[in-house]
């Protein structure tokens, strides 16, 4: 049967669809497999790391607000988050499920999310921790390469690209993010700890949580995922 079926219908009982939420420290793998998860499914994900970059890109008022934060390694500011994301959940591609990586990164947003998703009565949330071994994951960020067009993400150490710095799909030269520096990264970690972590018992006591192990390679993590996702 077609895998976007067969994801279909745990929550096909319920006729919601899956709202994906993918939680992990900087590094865990969730870019990875928000990618992967969301060709499978051909449902959108969403990264806020990715729309806020983008609006720095852009050089948007809401870029030239969030810049230094980023780069520093901090949280941006909620309000400026969640209205982000709700504009982002609106929108008609969202309707038959969609992946978050990167959102909520703390109560206040995970609150918000909640009473967004009830207003929906529609979509069924599911929230993944992918946990990796600490020791992994400064390795993982400062290895962490990306092509700038296709955004295609690589790692130095662990899955380099063919050609030095060259992204395989498309022959661009690939970027280093400027907050996978080891200043920001302590940062990162630091605000994971305090901010994002108490996220997970929230999950829990809701039922929402699942754990994956998230040091395998990243087929193998995806794999994993798609069985937590297949009807048991
Ligand atoms: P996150 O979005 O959680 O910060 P990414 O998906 O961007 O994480 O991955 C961080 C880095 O680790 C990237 O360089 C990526 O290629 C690499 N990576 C991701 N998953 C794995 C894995 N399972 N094994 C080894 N390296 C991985
Ligand atoms: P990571 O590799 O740490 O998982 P992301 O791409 O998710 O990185 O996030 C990069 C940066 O973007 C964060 O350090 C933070 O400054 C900002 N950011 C992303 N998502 C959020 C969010 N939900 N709330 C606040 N800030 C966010």
């Amino acid at each position: 049967m077609d895998a976007a079926l067969r994801h279909d219908q745990p929550h096909a009982a319920s006729r919601r669809a899956l709202a994906l939420l993918l939680l992990g420290p900087p590094g865990a793998g969730k870019g990875t497999q928000s990618h992967a998860i969301s060709r499978k499914f051909g449902i959108p994900e969403i990264s806020t790391g990715e729309m806020l970059r983008e609006a720095v890109r852009a050089k948007t008022e809401l870029g030239n607000q969030v810049k230094s934060i980023m780069e520093s390694g901090e949280l941006v500011p909620d309000p400026l988050v969640c209205a982000l994301v709700e504009q982002r959940l609106s929108q008609p591609d969202c309707a038959q499920g969609f992946i978050l990586d990167g959102f909520p990164r703390n109560l206040e947003q995970a609150r918000f999310l909640d009473q967004w998703l009830r207003s929906q009565c529609r979509f069924e949330p599911l929230a993944l921790n992918i946990q990796v071994d600490p020791n992994l994951l400064i390795k993982r960020l400062t290895g962490r390469r990306m092509c700038p067009r296709c955004r295609t993400i690589y790692n130095i150490y662990f899955n380099s690209p063919q050609k030095d710095e060259i992204c395989d799909k498309d022959g661009s030269p690939l970027a280093q993010r400027r907050d996978d520096s080891e200043a920001a990264i302590r940062t990162r970690l630091q605000e994971y700890e305090a901010q994002t972590k108490p996220l997970l018992d929230y999950y829990r006591d809701s039922g929402f949580l699942r754990e994956v192990d998230g040091d395998p390679d990243p087929p193998a993590v995806t794999s994993a995922i798609l069985g937590l996702l297949e009807p048991s």
